[in-house]
């Protein structure tokens, strides 16, 4: 039997650690309770104890070398023992508590709930939060740590980069604002150690929000029994979760690509490209989506040779084709080289620790030699392991993700599924409102998901945001619409800022005048959404808006004057 030993947990709960000391190697003989190798992360340090017998097949890491908490370390080929105790520990720190949950004999415990919820990202803690506060006795299972991609690896870590990647920019154009920033540098371990900072700072926040709401939290890998059991397994510990009902919100995770090459050195994902203490000269985004496009802006801003392969024939192809056209001109002004309409075939190894990403353009092949691919191409939902077969919960139709109503109910009643899991909208803020339409169904109340209006914050240079219907799809949905368009250039705050390019576009029906979407782009633009959001949520009308007294001066004047605009009555521009 193969056993792939992983750290499970890292000394304080870092989000990474050092390997310092490797005591087996691949061939070596270990018995239970054997010390295989040691980490350390905020001068704390662990051993990884075997809990297993048998022979090293494979070690994957080497001294010195990072690692996260599920990331491999080696495999033994043996037998699994359960009760193993350290025979001896190499350190002289105080041990972790991982240390200790080595030493114990596994210790199988039951808890009573009225809600179990497996996985701890923006869709289930956030139900945790919201069916405790409604009276249920809830118990929520994170095999990592809470916050989720959203916290950890995704929505937060990105946007801190982005700002530090604005900051870097202003500066350096500080001159134009009349102030003077010599010796300008960038400090990429700074940048890093800031973004750590923040995300520590709000997992601590989630974990206090979820202990004052009285939420039981279980640190372990959950695991389906039947309707109305899990089981929580942590190494050294089994909690057997009985519920009334269970939620499912395990989430997303990065899909490898059938790339032939992509499991060179130099091809990195979203979640190394969020530690990269040393950046490189080139780098080749392939995929410009959202998460691409943000991380080829932070990058390029960060002074690196940016190009990006896209498949699409647009980038950011889901967007309002006006919004694609702006965005794709501000890039390529920027010096980000992107290839539409391009499928990348092959990455090859190449002299000087390069590697070169080999494309097919228009039926052309196109090499691009560079020091770094960051794949960008995709999430596949993380069902594995959970045993959702066994309980007979159907998958989509294209069987990727959990297939749920509009109650966020799975096809097995009293089980619901949410967030990226469902595979529906990959977004933080849909997980978190379907954890409160399941939460609101599981307390008795009737109520259905609705996407009518989710926006999209996009944080590229500018920002980017939408909700809603776009002109095309308004129009394919047999919609007669007028179309209010305002220039950000013509805004006086956003000239204020130094921030011209852009504009908003406000799509509404003709007849009633009522809001079916609008799309953003300039400075501000994930904050102004908001307001469009409401508007088409609640089916408000052009004359709700411009009716409205919006404050001077504020980029949100733009919403104000484009809703005159799609009655050819704009005060600020002639010609919208
Ligand atoms: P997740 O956040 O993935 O959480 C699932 C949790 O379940 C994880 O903590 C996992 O450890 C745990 N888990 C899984 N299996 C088990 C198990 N068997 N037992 C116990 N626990 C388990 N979205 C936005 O809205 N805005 C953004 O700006 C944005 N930026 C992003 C940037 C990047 C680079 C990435 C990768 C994503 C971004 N997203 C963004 C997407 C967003 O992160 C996800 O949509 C969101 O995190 C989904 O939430 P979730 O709760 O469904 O799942």
């Amino acid at each position: 039997m193969k056993i792939d030993i992983t750290a499970k947990t890292l000394p304080k709960n870092a989000a990474e650690a050092k390997i310092t000391k490797i005591h087996k190697q691949i061939g070596d003989e270990v018995q239970s309770g054997d010390s295989l190798l040691e980490l350390e992360a905020n001068k704390a340090s662990m051993p990884i104890i075997s809990q297993a017998r048998g022979t090293i097949t494979a070690l994957y890491v080497e001294a010195g070398q990072k690692v996260k908490a599920d990331d491999p370390l080696c495999t033994i080929e043996g037998e699994e023992v359960l009760d193993a105790s350290p025979k001896q520990s190499s350190t002289d720190d105080k041990p972790s508590l991982g240390y200790f949950a080595g030493m114990m004999k596994p210790q199988k415990k039951t808890v009573a709930s009225d809600l179990c919820i497996i996985g701890a990202g923006p869709g289930g803690y956030v139900a945790a939060i919201k069916a405790a506060q409604l009276g249920c006795r809830v118990v929520l299972i994170e095999k990592e740590h809470v916050g989720g991609t959203c916290l950890n690896w995704g929505c937060i870590p990105t946007k801190c980069m982005v700002r530090s990647a604005e900051v870097y920019t202003t500066l350096q154009s500080a001159e134009d604002y009349g102030c003077f920033a010599d010796y300008l540098r960038l400090d990429m371990r700074r940048v890093l150690q800031r973004k750590d900072e923040v995300v520590t700072q709000l997992r601590q926040g989630i974990e206090h929000l979820l202990s004052e709401n009285g939420v039981t939290v279980l640190s372990g890998t959950a695991e389906l029994v039947d309707r109305n059991t899990v089981l929580s397994k942590q190494s050294s510990s089994e909690t057997t979760v009985t519920a009334k009902k269970l939620i499912i919100a395990t989430g997303s995770r990065i899909t490898n690509p059938p790339i032939p090459g992509a499991q060179l050195k130099q091809v990195i994902n979203s979640d190394i490209a969020l530690q990269l203490e040393a950046l490189p000269v080139k780098m080749v985004v392939v995929g410009g989506g959202v998460v691409g496009m943000e991380f080829a802006f932070i990058f390029s801003s960060f002074g690196v040779n940016v190009s990006v392969v896209e498949y699409a024939d647009q980038i950011l192809s889901n967007c309002d084709p006006d919004i694609c056209a702006e965005i794709y001109q501000i890039a390529i002004e920027k010096g980000i080289k992107i290839y539409r309409h391009a499928m990348v075939e092959a990455i090859l190894p190449a002299q000087d620790d390069q590697c070169v990403v080999v494309f097919k353009q228009d039926d052309e092949v196109k090499y691009l030699a560079t020091d770094m691919v960051l794949m960008s191409i995709g999430r596949e939902p993380v069902i594995a392991g959970l045993g959702f077969e066994k309980l007979g919960i159907e998958l989509n139709d294209n069987k990727k993700g959990i297939k749920v109503n509009e109650h966020m109910e799975t096809s097995v009643p009293g089980i619901y599924a949410i967030g990226d899991v469902t595979n529906r909208m990959l977004l933080a803020h849909v997980a978190s409102h379907q954890g409160i339409v399941a939460v609101r169904n599981i307390m008795g109340e009737s109520c259905d998901m609705d996407y009518t209006a989710v926006p999209s914050a996009i944080f590229t240079e500018p920002e980017i945001g939408i909700v809603g219907l776009n002109e095309e799809t308004a129009r394919k949905k047999g919609y007669d619409i007028t179309v209010g368009k305002f220039p950000v250039g013509a805004n006086g705050k956003a000239l204020a800022m130094g921030e011209s390019r852009g504009f908003i576009k406000i799509i509404a029906e003709e007849k009633s005048g009522t809001i079916l979407g609008a799309a953003i782009i300039g400075p501000h633009a994930s904050d102004l959404i908001a307001d469009l959001t409401l508007a088409v949520n609640r089916k408000l009308t052009l004359r709700d808006i411009y009716e409205t007294i919006y404050a001077h001066p504020t980029t949100a004047e733009i919403i104000h004057e484009a809703a005159l605009g799609a009655e050819g009555r704009s005060l600020h521009f002639v010609g919208s």
